[in-house]
């Protein structure tokens, strides 16, 4: 099976060696309770919004798949009952008619692959956008706004989404929608509506698309780098810490890595098919 790597896969290298060893390279998986909050926020929002794609019910389903997560974060989750997330799926309903919907690509179809950057990548949808065809995508955060913004205006995956979609029509798509919810605590205070929502629309030039292929280039010549290596790579992530699920097994003083993994509670999952697999497209 042909497998192709992801803007996470690859992102993840770059944010922290090590991180990205322990996930792809060894297939480690916390044995329980390793979701953090913001992987949990992406995947239950991307789970909702396929419900709402489907005309499914999302709210008792996404309500149970949350109290399941063993996940307690009080505030984090009070969208879910006092319609918060509702407001989010009305707000779409009310502004596209499906046949503005040119293709829902998370989780209901097949990733966008790219046979020319061995990349592929999961937009949630490509859309007409104000006449013109875009990517769309929702990130869910936890944390402020504009944190999330200025971070991913400094990263490559919505022009690289670009590039895919344009592959996948056969036609240039150089603008990406970005819809950013925030589900922190006091996410549900119909006050702070106005700082809950933020869409922000992004048109790529044909510079800013050359160099998102030159970052998935070099980034993967780098991947083959580590690849070639045994043992851990070097990392100094620190500033990437807090949130990783390999923290203590990271900060673990243990003699062997084995030993590490018992201690900290991680077990080896099976990394085949991994690269363009839901389960490492949570972060979405
Ligand atoms: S805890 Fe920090 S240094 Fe260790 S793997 Fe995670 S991000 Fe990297």
């Amino acid at each position: 099976m042909t497998q192709y790597a992801d803007f996470t896969y690859l992102s993840t290298l770059l944010r922290c060696p090590l991180q990205h060893h322990f996930r792809y390279r060894m297939g480690l998986e916390p044995i329980e309770g390793g979701r953090s909050v913001p992987m949990l926020a992406g995947s239950l929002g991307h789970a909702a919004l396929e419900l709402f794609y489907r005309g499914e019910p999302f709210i008792e389903p996404i309500g149970e798949l949350y109290a399941s997560s063993g996940i307690v974060a009080i505030g984090t989750f009070d969208y879910m009952t006092q319609g918060h997330l509702e407001v989010v799926m009305h707000n779409y309903a009310e502004r596209y008619s499906e046949d503005s919907i040119l293709r829902v690509t998370q989780f209901i179809e097949q990733p966008l692959v790219s046979e020319r950057l061995q990349l592929g990548g999961i937009p949630d949808m490509i859309v007409k956008y104000e006449g013109e065809l875009a990517v769309w995508d929702h990130k869910w955060t936890t944390g402020w706004l504009g944190n999330l913004e200025s971070r991913l205006e400094l990263s490559a995956q919505l022009p690289i989404y670009c590039i895919l979609a344009s592959e996948h029509l056969g036609q240039p798509v150089r603008k990406a929608v970005l819809n950013m919810v925030h589900m922190g605590p006091g996410a549900s205070n119909p006050k702070s509506k106005a700082e809950r929502f933020a869409r922000k629309t992004y048109t790529h030039t044909d510079w800013q698309l050359e160099e998102a292929e030159r970052w998935v280039r070099e980034t993967q010549l780098l991947d083959n780098y580590f690849f070639g290596l045994s043992g851990l790579p070097p990392h100094n992530a620190d500033t990437h810490c807090s949130w990783c699920s390999f923290k203590d097994l990271c900060h673990a003083r243990s003699a062997t890595v084995r030993d590490a993994m018992i201690a900290t509670g991680f077990k080896k999952r099976n990394i085949t098919g991994t690269l363009l697999s839901g389960a490492d497209m949570e972060e979405g």
